[in-house]
C-alpha cells in the first residue's frame, strides 16, 4: 500500500515515478553502545540484575510463591517499590494506560513502537482453573448424552488448567458471558491507549478472552473433520500426500463420490460447485472446498461427514441450545466490536495464537475479520493480524489462507511464533491419546518457521499487499529475515515486514533495528503490580529457559556499562534518537 500511494503522488505532480528509496543500512547485533543507546545506566544494571537472578533455578521454579510471601513479609507498598526496582520494572510498562505513555514515547523516539498488552491475570488455584475449564468446554447435548468429541477436541481434567508448562502467554478461563464483556472493554481501552500513544500501533487479544471456549473446540473440530474428508475424497481419486494447494478434485468423480457415500445425491450437490466455488478447469481445491463451510453459508448445518472408525455418517455441527446458539453469536459480536474500533483509531489488531485444539476456530475467525476488515487500500490498513503457531501443519495453513487473500483480494497479515505451549501439548497429547501436533524437534520447528516466512515474503515481493511480523527473540531467525528481505528487494520502509520481542527481552535485537528504520515493536504488558504477578513468574522461566541467549545477552549489558564506566558517562542521560 505504501508503494501504490507513492507512485499515485508522483504520476498527480507529472513528475515520474519516485526515486528509489537508499539502501537500508546494516543492523549489528554485537554493538552493545548501539543496542543500549535509549537505555540509562541504571536500567542496564536492572537488566543485568534481573538477568542474574532468572538464572537461579529454586528461585525462579518458585517465582510465584516467593512473590507472594514477600508482599505478605514486606507489606504492599515495600512489595511494589522492589518490584518496581527489579522484575516488574524490567518486563511491564507500567499500571495502567497513562502510566505506560512516557515508555511509549520513549521506545517510538528510537523507532520502537509498541503492541499494547494489558496483562492482569486472575490469580486461581489449578483446582478452580480445572472445574472453570470443564464447565465452559463442555455443551448441554453432551452432558445431556454423555457422547464426547474427539479427543483432542475434547476437554480433559488434567489438562484443566492451561496455565500449566506455559510461560509465554496469558490465560483467560471463561466464568459467564458478563466477564468475557468485561474482558472487551479491557480490549477496547487498549485499543483506544494504542490510539492515543502512537499512530502506527498495534493492540493484543485473545479470542479465549471472549467467549465459551466450547465454541473454538467444536468450531475446530469440525474445520478439521471437513479437511480431513478432502484429503480422504482426494485420495481416492490418487492425490494423497500432495500439498494443499495442489490438491484439486475432479467435480464429476467428487459429485459420485459423495452420492456413493450417501452424502448428496449428484442434484443436491450440483449448486455447491459452481461459479465462484468451482475453482481452475472444473477442479475443487480446499478453498472451495472450505468455502462451503462458510460462516455466511447455511450449508453448513446439512454437512455430513463419515466417521473415520464407525464408517457411519455424522453431521458435522453438534446441536447447539438457544443459549449456546446466542452465546457463539455474543463472542462474534465482540470480536467484530473490537475490530470496528481498531479501524476508528487506526490500530490494528493482532490475535494471539493458543493451543492447537483451539487454533483452527482461531484462525478462520481472524480469516472472516482479515476479509471483512482488511480491504483499504490506499494507507497501511488497519490489520488484523492471524496468528501462526508454528505446529506441524502451519505451512498448509499459510499458503492456503494467502491464497484466499489473493482470491478474494484483501490483505493477509500474521504474526509468525514457534508457540508457547510445547510441553502442555506434547504431555496432552501422551496422555490422552492422540498424535502429537509439535513439530518432532526445535530444527524442524525452526525450519518450518524459516518456510512459512519465505512463502510471506515472496508473496509480500509479489503483491505488496500482505505482511508479517516476525514475533521472535531469536537472532538466526530475525538475520534470516534481514536477508531474504535484501535479496527479495523488500524495503523496511515499506512497512511489510515487522519484527517484534517482548518488553525487558533481547533489547540487543529490538533497538539496533528499530534505530536502523526497521519496523520493529515491543509486546507492551501493564497492568497493577500484584495482578501482573503470575506473569512476571513466567517471564522469569523463560529467562532461564534459554541460558544461552541470557548469556550473550547479559555479557552486551556488562560490556556497555564498562565502557560506560571506562569514558565517565555512566550517569549521563541516554544519547539522542
Ligand atoms: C512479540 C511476540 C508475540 C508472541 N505471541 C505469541 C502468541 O500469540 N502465541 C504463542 O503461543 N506464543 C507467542 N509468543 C511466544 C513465542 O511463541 C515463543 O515461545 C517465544 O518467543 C520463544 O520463541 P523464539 O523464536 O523467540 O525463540 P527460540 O529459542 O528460537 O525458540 C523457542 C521455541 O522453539 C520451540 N521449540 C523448542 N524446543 C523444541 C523442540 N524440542 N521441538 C519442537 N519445538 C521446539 C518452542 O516453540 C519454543 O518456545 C510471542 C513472542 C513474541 C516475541
Amino acid at each position: 500500500a505504501a508503494a501504490c500511494c507513492q507512485k499515485k503522488a508522483g504520476e498527480v505532480l507529472g513528475r515520474g515515478p519516485p526515486p528509489p528509496l537508499p539502501p537500508p543500512p546494516a543492523v549489528d547485533f554485537s554493538d552493545a553502545r548501539e543496542a543500549f543507546r535509549s537505555k540509562s545506566s541504571a536500567e542496564l544494571a536492572r537488566g543485568l540484575l534481573v538477568l542474574r537472578l532468572c538464572a537461579i533455578g529454586p528461585l525462579v521454579e518458585r517465582a510465584e510463591q516467593l512473590m507472594h510471601l514477600s508482599q505478605k513479609l514486606l507489606g504492599r507498598r515495600l512489595f511494589e517499590a522492589l518490584m518496581k526496582l527489579t522484575f516488574y520494572g524490567q518486563f511491564v510498562a507500567g499500571e495502567d494506560q497513562e502510566a505506560i505513555k512516557p515508555l511509549i514515547q520513549h521506545n517510538r523516539a528510537y523507532g520502537v513502537g509498541s503492541v499494547l498488552d494489558y496483562s492482569v491475570e486472575e490469580d486461581l488455584t489449578t483446582e478452580e482453573a480445572e472445574k472453570k475449564e470443564m464447565d465452559s468446554c463442555t455443551s448441554a447435548f453432551e452432558k445431556e448424552t454423555g457422547k464426547q468429541r474427539e479427543k483432542r477436541y475434547s476437554v480433559h481434567r488434567k489438562f484443566g488448567d492451561r496455565r500449566d508448562g506455559v510461560i509465554s502467554a496469558r490465560t483467560y478461563f471463561y466464568a459467564d458471558e458478563a466477564k468475557c464483556d468485561r474482558h472487551m472493554e479491557t480490549f477496547l481501552k487498549c485499543i483506544e491507549a494504542s490510539g492515543g500513544s502512537s499512530e502506527d500501533g498495534f493492540s493484543a487479544i485473545k479470542l479465549t478472552a471472549l467467549g465459551r471456549p466450547q465454541f473454538l473446540l467444536q468450531f475446530s473440530e469440525v474445520l478439521v473433520k471437513w479437511g480431513r474428508f478432502f484429503h480422504l475424497l482426494a485420495a481416492e481419486q490418487g492425490k494423497a500426500g500432495l500439498a494443499a494447494l495442489e490438491t484439486r478434485l475432479e467435480v464429476e468423480k467428487l459429485q459420485e463420490a459423495l452420492a456413493k457415500l450417501g452424502i448428496a445425491t449428484k442434484a443436491e450437490s450440483q449448486h455447491w460447485f459452481t461459479g465462484e466455488k468451482l475453482g481452475v478447469s472444473g477442479t475443487v481445491d480446499l478453498l472451495d472446498w472450505n468455502s462451503l463451510i462458510d460462516a455466511r453459508t447455511e450449508i453448513s448445518k446439512l454437512l455430513l461427514v463419515p466417521n473415520m472408525k464407525t464408517g457411519q455418517l455424522e453431521p458435522l455441527l453438534a446441536h447447539f441450545t438457544e443459549e449456546e446458539e446466542k452465546q457463539m453469536k455474543r463472542m462474534l459480536q465482540r470480536m467484530d466490536v473490537l475490530a470496528k474500533k481498531a479501524v476508528r483509531t487506526g490500530v490494528r489488531l493482532m490475535v494471539d495464537a493458543e493451543q492447537t485444539y483451539f487454533q483452527p476456530a482461531i484462525s478462520r475467525l481472524t480469516l472472516e475479520m482479515q476479509r471483512k476488515f482488511n480491504r483499504e487500500k490506499l494507507r497501511a490498513p488497519p490489520t488484523c493480524h492471524r496468528p501462526g503457531s508454528l505446529h506441524q501443519n502451519a505451512y498448509d495453513n499459510v499458503t492456503v489462507d494467502v491464497e484466499l487473500s489473493r482470491r478474494e483480494g484483501w490483505h493477509f497479515g500474521a504474526k509468525l511464533v514457534r508457540g508457547a505451549y510445547m510441553e502442555q501439548e506434547r504431555s496432552r497429547a501422551a496422555e490422552v491419546g492422540y498424535e502429537d501436533p509439535i513439530n518432532a524437534t526445535y530444527e524442524h520447528t525452526s525450519e518450518m518457521y524459516h518456510r512459512c516466512l519465505d512463502y510471506i515474503l515472496e508473496e509480500i515481493r509479489h503483491s505488496r499487499r500482505a505482511n508479517v511480523m516476525v514475533a521472535s527473540h531469536n537472532k538466526d531467525t530475525v538475520e534470516f529475515t534481514l536477508r531474504r528481505m535484501a535479496s527479495l528487494g523488500l524495503h523496511p520502509a515499506e512497512n511489510k515486514v515487522y519484527f517484534g520481542q517482548l518488553l525487558g527481552m533481547c533489547d540487543q535485537i529490538t533497538f539496533p533495528l528499530g534505530q536502523a528504520g526497521f519496523p520493529v515493536y515491543k509486546y507492551v504488558p501493564y497492568g497493577p503490580v500484584n495482578e501482573v504477578l503470575p506473569y512476571l513468574a513466567r517471564r522469569a522461566q523463560e529467562n532461564k529457559g534459554f541460558l544461552a541467549r541470557a548469556k550473550e545477552e547479559q555479557d552486551l549489558l556488562w560490556a556497555e556499562l564498562k565502557r560506560r564506566f571506562c569514558s565517565g558517562t555512566l550517569l549521563s542521560a541516554p544519547g539522542l534518537p
